[in-house]
């Protein structure tokens, strides 16, 4: 089997959970940031896992990074599209700028970092993608337009690249946390993270390792027959 695994946002929070997850199940990890170079140099010290510095939004560098990765490293047998952020706000005070970004950095990476990996997977007859969208994305949410589109449209992304790849023996999936405790969520102000920990059942917010062992799970071999799925895991918040 393919032992190169890339995760994008991997060396912070959900994504870091998940290199770390998959440098145990004996990949070869190269995780991608894009500004942060103290949290990467961090996570290379504690994990020994390859980082690589490349802003997923943008179409050339994906493709520059995947080759130089295979290059040096050997065939990519998994991917897993998890870079991602928020630029909130209500629709009728949203800037252009805070839409585009939001839609190239979550969306739009998906298809600069498949695009880049597929025609090799479909070659090999081998590959696990993954891709992590968001409860949001499931039920839409108050201040995320942008955000919430985007999560959603990786789902129908999903869907279809794994219609396309079924027959490659490529299996394309999408995770949809809920609220995680994370870098991102720890800018929601206590009184919102308060109302919103009370509409989960669990009572809790979930924890990186838990998102974590789902994608294991989904690159492992036991998920060959797991494709085009949507697991959602947030601790009984929005069950579809
Ligand atoms: P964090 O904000 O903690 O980490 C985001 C990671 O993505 C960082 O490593 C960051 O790099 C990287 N990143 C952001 N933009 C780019 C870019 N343009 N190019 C390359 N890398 C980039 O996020 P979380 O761990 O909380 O979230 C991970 C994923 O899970 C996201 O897609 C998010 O939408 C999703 N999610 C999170 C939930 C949560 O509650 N936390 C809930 C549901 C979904 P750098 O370190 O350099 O900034």
């Amino acid at each position: 089997m393919t032992k190169v695994a890339v995760v994008t946002g991997g060396t912070r929070g959900i994504g870091k959970a998940i290199s770390k997850e998959l440098k145990n199940d004996g990949y070869m990890v190269v995780a991608i940031f894009q500004n942060n170079e103290e949290a990467a140099q961090k996570f290379r010290n504690e994990t020994g896992c390859e980082t690589m510095k490349l802003d997923v939004a943008d179409f050339d560098q994906c493709h520059g990074a995947i080759e130089e990765i295979e290059s040096k490293f050997g065939e990519i047998g998994v991917l897993v599209n998890n870079a991602g952020i928020t630029r909130d706000g209500v629709l009728h005070k949203m800037p252009k700028e805070n839409w585009d970004d939001v839609i190239q950095t979550n969306l739009t990476s998906c298809f600069n970092m498949c695009r880049a990996v597929i025609t090799k997977m479909r070659e090999r007859k081998f590959g696990r993608i993954v891709n992590i969208s968001s409860i949001n994305g499931q039920k839409g949410q108050f201040g995320q337009v942008n955000y919430s589109a985007a999560k959603a449209g990786m789902i129908g992304f999903t869907k279809a690249l794994a219609l396309e790849s079924a027959i490659k023996n490529v299996t394309v999936n999408v995770v949809c946390p809920g609220y995680i405790e994370t870098d991102m969520t720890a800018n929601i102000s206590k009184d919102i993270l308060d109302k919103i920990i009370c509409q989960i059942p669990e009572m809790r917010m979930g924890k990186p390792e838990e998102i974590a062992a789902i994608v294991s799970f989904l690159a492992s071999d036991k998920a060959a027959f797991v494709t085009g799925a949507t697991l959602s895991a947030n601790g009984g918040q929005y069950m579809v």
